[in-house]
């Protein structure tokens, strides 16, 4: 079908032709046709890495380099257990680390596939949006600033059209796009009839018709894969590995250390000294870390994805548990975005609109009379009407009972409005067809078009803010015809309109009777006739209001950004439960002097008639006074602010492709609520990787101490190297993961964010390290000396020794799971499977090393009585209540320190 014709050469009608469609588009039949004939339009996704790859990068780690070389040297020393123990936790780790970023790099494919990107193409003569992977040749498609071009397409309508083409050309500057046909066989970058696939549009509009999809097209053909996933290192992952890198050699130095001052001081034998200092050095390895870190991601990624946050850059998952401010759109984000005209006003009089939603049914009152409306082509009302319709891009349609809107809400409202009147599009359209038009933009705040009928008359209508409207406006339409305007009268509705909350829209004309050549802005900005205002309600999410009150008391901000008019955004402002006392228009914020900006915005939670460049210079100032800022954006001029916000959120409905490529997240449901809960997960999964370091390093140094102060002391070892390697394998394995799994604690939205910048390793990190390092290897020494002083055999105490140790961790692993909390509080085994799995398989795992001979014969052990098993539990139960005090004391503390800091504030 494409074959015979080079579309860039053609002119549009050729084009058309050779693809059987026409600027009405294909029918919704042709249209599947061929979506079975050719395929989707995607491009295959890249293969996955391979799985050996990601099996071998297991082992890429300094610290696993560190037991390979231990398991090495036992070898050679033919401590055959020892080195079966250190392999088996080697491999164990690679294979949980292996699974498990399978898993991560799974979740994130398919969460690139889920932000499929939506176009505007014209099926059976209407605009409707489809998901682009159903495009099919011959499809017209309507685009604009902001989207991703989702084929390759021939303009046959462009206005003021640019592409950024650095996807396909590499050339930075974008392009402008014509229609005419272009000679010759020229290069891309060249053919500016033709927008490609993967190229971004930077401005303006255009309409044209696809003429390759999927791995025809350009893209495709240079290369044809997309969605290739790199799970990035995460700054906590950096810190990690820069943490272990440290450690490493702090450990290789103790444990050389421990063997020289062992065989010079207390005349060791350099075998044992070896193996001694082999498990010193194994045990105190965290090689669990490295790992856990990711599982903890993984799943936050996960849970977030259920909740409607699609991440896209990974990083940012660690980052939200740090947001102390979120900056939100009013519009579809705090509102529900079911826009409905409800009140109309002209200058011969005011209306009131029954209805619900984009049903176009329900009755229009004149509050003058209380009488029903009918269509009189004289009338304001419905003059007001036949703009709403005309300069308007939506389409609403009737589909299983539903009334569905495609386009922009507001829009969607001053349709239904113009076809409960009783006006008709296809007939409207008919008789005035629009000839140009200027699309909506944020900073013009309004949108015009241009229409001529049969006469050959030519009109200008226009719809948008009111005071701008207002402030262009020379004459108002009356039941006399064309008047004076009366300013005061429009400005004094809008302000009413806005304190009941509504979006007020106003609609204004000209009219010509030579036809201008082009629509300008200029040609808008003066002698407008104002014909009507339109308020539009559009209540708060009830859901938004509960998720405001969660961020305050989780010591978040919330601030409202919005385009709307200052008294509209305070009246929605106090229905969400912000500070209103005092509204910033963007206007001011560009004439406020930096310093005064900054102190503003601190007080400050409603903005109000802003263009994108505010939200950069909000996220700056906020950024500049040390906060941690989450934003949302939609616009493709959005996506500065997105990318200078520490966390850039996107909505997957009304958000363009630009918009979405800059930011961290994406919102399937463009819901506040979603970008609340977001937080949550993000401060569980900070705090499960804290909590997992607060077990693993204090544990391990209690396994090392063990051993290293025996040595010191020149004393019996309570328990072998062989047998320290056995409890850091199993404790590794089970007891420290199942923190990943944590679910967030009840308290997590109830404290302040943690302060940005904050490293892992703490003061409370060291003092809990000594705490339960000292203490558990103090009990493990004493029980050791206790039974061999009532004269049981070696083998005896160090069987009591070892599980003594076990238990240690088993019971510290219940006090982490709470970081400040007491585990007494009455959430002790709240959704805490993974843990009891862990203890359990640990119990296990500890019982057979314990009773199964040949394990005893291989550790050099024998079996316990369950009088001992009774005496190991008193005796180490303790450190749970310890490390419960020190918790208490820190809460005090806490306290103490939050109140001294009040009243000095
Ligand atoms: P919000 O922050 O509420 O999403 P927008 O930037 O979408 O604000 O809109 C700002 C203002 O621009 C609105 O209050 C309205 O006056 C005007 N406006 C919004 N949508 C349109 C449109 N489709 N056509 C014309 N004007 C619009
Ligand atoms: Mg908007």
């Amino acid at each position: 079908m494409s074959a015979n014709i080079v579309p860039h050469n053609s002119t549009v009608d050729e084009v058309f032709s050779t693809f059987q469609s026409s600027e009405a588009g294909l029918s919704q039949q042709l249209a599947s046709e061929r979506l079975s004939l050719y395929g989707k339009n995607s491009l295959p996704l890249a293969p996955a890495r391979s799985a050996w790859k990601r099996f071998f990068s297991q082992f890429h780690n300094v610290l696993i380099y560190v037991l390979i070389g231990s398991g090495v040297l036992s070898i050679l020393l033919q401590h055959y257990v020892d080195s079966g123990v250190i392999f088996a936790v080697v491999l164990v780790n690679a294979i949980i680390g292996f699974i498990q970023e399978g898993k991560a790099e799974n979740a994130l494919r398919t969460i690139m596939s889920m932000t499929k990107s939506q176009c505007m193409v014209v099926r059976n003569g209407a605009l409707e949006s489809i998901d682009s992977s159903e495009l099919v040749i011959g499809d017209v498609v309507m685009l604009q600033a902001g989207d991703r071009v989702p084929a390759d397409i021939r303009l046959f309508f462009s206005k003021d059209f640019r592409c950024d083409e650095s996807a396909l050309t590499g050339e930075a500057q974008p392009v402008s796009k014509r229609i005419t046909p272009i000679e010759g066989n020229v290069p891309l970058a060249e053919r500016k009839n033709m927008a490609y696939m993967g190229t971004m549009v930077t401005y303006g509009l255009a309409r044209g018709v696809v003429t390759h999809t999927a791995l025809a097209s350009q893209i495709g053909e240079i290369s044809n894969l997309v969605g290739k996933v790199k799970l990035m290192q995460t700054p906590l992952q950096l810190q990690l590995a820069r943490f272990a890198h440290q450690l490493t050699i702090g450990i290789i130095v103790v444990s050389v250390l421990t063997m020289v001052l062992g065989i010079f001081i207390h005349q060791y034998a350099l075998g044992d000294m070896f193996q001694a200092a082999i498990g010193i050095a194994v045990s105190s390895i965290p090689e669990g870390l490295p790992a856990i870190v990711t599982i903890a991601l993984a799943i936050g990624v996960q849970r977030m994805a259920k909740n409607n946050a699609l991440v896209r850059r990974l990083p940012a998952v660690e980052v939200l548990g740090a947001v102390d401010v979120i900056c939100s759109d009013k519009t579809g984000t705090l509102t529900a975005n079911a826009m409905t005209a409800r009140e109309v006003y002209t200058a011969s009089g005011g209306y009131r609109i029954s209805g619900e939603g984009y049903k176009p049914e329900g009755l229009i009152k004149s509050n003058s009379t209380s009488e029903s409306v009918l269509i009189d082509h004289d009338s304001c009302f419905t003059q007001a009407c036949v703009i709403a319709l005309l300069c308007n891009d939506a389409n609403i349609e009737h589909e299983n009972g539903d009334w569905l809107l495609h386009g922009d809400p507001t829009e969607g409202a001053l349709l239904t409005l113009a076809l409960k009147h009783g006006l008709t599009v296809g007939s409207l359209q008919h008789d005035l067809p629009r000839i140009d038009i200027l699309p909506f933009e944020s900073e013009k705040r309004y949108m015009a078009t241009l229409h001529h009928n049969t006469l050959g008359e030519v009109s200008l209508m226009v719809k948008g803010a009111p005071e701008r409207l207002i402030d262009y406006a020379s004459h108002q339409l009356d039941e006399s015809g064309v008047q004076p305007v009366d300013k005061t009268q429009w400005l004094a509705m809008t302000a009413d309109y806005g304190r009941r909350g509504m979006r007020v829209m106003a609609l204004a004309m000209k009219r010509y009777n030579t036809k201008p050549d082009t629509l300008s802005h200029q040609e808008v900005e003066s002698n407008l006739i104002l014909v009507g205002l339109v308020g539009i309600s559009d209540p708060p999410r009830k859901e938004a209001i509960d998720s405001i009150k969660m961020c305050h008391s989780a010591g978040i901000r919330v601030k409202m950004i919005t385009g709307d008019s200052p008294v509209t955004a305070a009246a929605i402002g106090a229905e969400l439960g912000l500070d209103v006392r005092r509204v910033l228009t963007g206007q001011e914020i560009d004439n406020l002097p930096a310093a005064q900006l900054s102190v503003l915005v601190e007080q400050v939670d409603v903005f109000a008639r802003t263009s994108p460049s505010n939200k950069l210079q909000l996220v700056e100032a906020l950024q500049k006074n040390r906060h941690v800022v989450a934003m949302t954006g939609d616009g493709v001029n959005d996506a500065p602010a997105l990318k200078q916000a520490n966390i850039g959120v996107a909505m997957g409905h009304k958000g363009t492709d630009a918009a979405k490529e800059a930011a961290d997240f994406v919102l399937t449901d463009d819901n506040f609520s979603t970008i609340a809960s977001a937080v949550r997960e993000g401060r569980t999964v900070y705090d499960n990787i804290v909590k997992s370091i607060i077990f693993i390093l204090p544990t391990n140094l209690a396994e090392a101490l063990v051993i290293f102060t025996a040595i010191m002391l020149g004393r019996m070892m309570p328990i072998t190297p062989a047998q320290i390697l056995w409890v850091n394998m199993i404790t590794a394995i089970t007891l420290a993961l199942a923190l990943a799994f944590e679910h967030p604690e009840p308290n997590v939205m109830n404290k302040a964010p943690r302060p940005f910048g904050q490293g892992l390793f703490t003061v409370a990190l060291l003092l809990r390290m000594v705490l339960v390092g000292v203490i558990g290897a103090t009990i493990v020494f004493e029980l050791f000396a206790y039974y061999r002083n009532n004269g049981s055999s070696i083998e005896y105490a160090r069987a009591v020794a070892v599980n003594a140790l076990v238990m240690i961790e088993l019971f510290y692993l219940f006090t982490c799971r709470f970081l400040n909390q007491s585990v007494f509080s009455g959430h002790f085994l709240n959704g805490s499977q993974p843990m009891l799995i862990a203890s359990a398989a640990v119990i296990c795992l500890q019982l057979g090393f314990s009773y199964l001979p040949q394990s005893q014969q291989l550790f050099g052990l024998v079996s316990i009585s369950l009088d001992d098993w009774l005496k190991i539990i008193v005796c180490t139960f303790p450190i749970l209540l310890i490390v419960e005090v020190e918790k208490f004391v820190q809460r005090k503390l806490n306290n103490y320190n939050v109140k001294v800091a009040q009243s000095a504030t």
